[in-house]
């Protein structure tokens, strides 16, 4: 049995079938959709002339195809982990040999405007980013909070509708987690280019719905008068089900190096769980990206039928902002020295390397897929706990490929 009908559980599914396993199979979810892709929720869904709809992970037919029986519109509710039964939303139950929880995450609610109503919006569905769509129109003004990728995607979204833009960050400056200073300067010029109006290092001070728009007041008294709202501030791992059960919490449900969680019987995997890193010297973290729920969805599914496969993905994660892109692989730590490569047209990558001189991350920018293949390579080169040599990195003529081999 699989709770969570995302990215994570519907790759794990097929994941099962793949590996050879014959038996029953249901992927159990909330939403009334089978799972779909949500990158694009962010991008297409919003810009897309024509009316949208879901950029689907599987088709129905693919489902009946491997047997893997899907129900929409229905939670679990509770585990029984003794009686290795799960008790669903429509009154049913049934019973697991294995359960896999994919429960993924919600959007961190912001106090003043903590769930979403006409003019305030949260985007994290199909259904929540059909709703900003209706407002992303020209002559529209929306109001970002929140400079981290969801709120910043949206807004070179917005602008690509002809809505006008605001954006709100309470930190100094956009993007302060996760990525390096230079990289942010440059997604933050472009936006203020592309006419958004950024506003960091500010806090909120009220959010009124007035019957024809929605007033945002800023900690300086300033007001922004908008149509609509929307709070990007983060995501918090959907893990209430789990602790209901007993299973242990750590940043969301605590899982090990195979994904199973403190009961054998159970997995979790995706947004929702947090896991030790053994190329990071076990270091325990929570990835919500794409790549990393389709990793540990048909890893989970493997180790659920006694693989043992311990998790050895590097992290990786991208963003789409107009014609950039934006891609991270590896984990930085605060005490990292940086190397900057450039590259043609203003692309550029920054590499971090420990104080032993090991590479752990590399984030680069550029238009389109510029720096796509260079961090793919970087990737290589942190999975193989490479300690490449700073002159090397910093200069484009030195292939990466020649480093990996080196
Ligand atoms: P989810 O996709 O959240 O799926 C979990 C599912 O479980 C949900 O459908 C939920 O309703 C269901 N569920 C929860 N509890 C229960 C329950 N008790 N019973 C039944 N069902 C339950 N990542 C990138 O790397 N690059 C990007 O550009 C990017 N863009 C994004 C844009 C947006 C707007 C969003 C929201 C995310 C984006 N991501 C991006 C992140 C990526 O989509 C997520 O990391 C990925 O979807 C996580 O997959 P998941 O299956 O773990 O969780």
């Amino acid at each position: 049995v699989i709770v969570g009908a995302g990215e994570c559980g519907g790759r794990a599914a097929f994941a099962l079938r793949q590996a050879g396993y014959d038996g029953p199979v249901t992927l159990i979810g909330e939403e009334p959709h089978h799972p779909y892709e949500r990158p694009p929720l962010s991008k297409a869904i919003l810009t897309d002339d024509n009316e949208p709809s879901p950029r689907w992970m599987s088709l129905p037919e693919a489902l009946a195809e491997q047997r893997i029986e899907i129900v929409t519109r229905t939670s679990v509710n509770a585990i029984d982990r003794v009686g290795k039964r799960v008790s669903l939303s429509n009154g049913q139950s049934l019973a697991y040999d294995k359960l896999l929880l994919a429960t993924g995450a919600l959007p961190r609610a912001l106090p003043m405007a903590p769930r979403p109503s006409e003019r305030v919006a949260y985007l994290r569905n199909f259904s929540d980013a059909l709703r900003i769509r209706a407002h992303l129109k020209p002559d529209s003004h929306i109001a970002i909070i929140g400079g981290g990728f969801i709120g910043l995607e949206l807004a070179a979204s917005a602008r690509k509708r002809g809505a006008d833009v605001t954006l709100i960050e309470a930190q100094p400056r956009i993007l302060m987690r996760g990525v390096p200073e230079a990289i942010a300067g440059v997604i933050a010029e472009r936006h203020v280019s592309e006419g958004v109006q950024l506003n960091c290092g500010i806090g909120l001070a009220g959010i009124a719905e007035e019957q024809d728009g929605v007033v945002v007041t800023l900690a300086d008294g300033r007001r922004v008068n908008a149509d609509c709202v929307v709070v990007g501030i983060g995501a918090s791992p959907v893990t209430g089900l789990a602790a209901d059960a007993g299973l242990a919490i750590d940043n969301g449900i605590a899982v090990d190096r195979l994904l199973q969680t403190s009961d054998p019987n159970i997995f979790a995997a995706g947004d929702c769980c947090s896991f030790p890193l053994d190329i990071y010297g076990g270091r325990r973290v929570r990835l919500e990206s794409w790549r990393n729920a389709q990793d540990q969805g048909p890893l989970a599914a493997r180790n659920m039928l006694g693989a043992a496969e311990p998790i050895s993905a590097v992290p990786w994660f991208w963003s789409d902002q107009y014609d950039l892109t934006l891609q991270v692989a590896g984990l930085a730590d605060g005490a990292a020295s940086v190397v900057r490569r450039d590259m043609s047209d203003g692309a550029f990558i920054l590499f971090q390397l420990g104080g032993d001189g090991r590479l752990l991350a590399a984030s680069g920018i550029g238009r389109e897929n510029a720096v796509a293949r260079d961090i793919r390579l970087a990737e290589m080169l942190i999975a193989k706990r490479a300690h490449p040599l700073p002159e090397q990195l910093a200069a484009p003529e030195v292939k990466l490929k020649a480093l990996l081999a080196a």
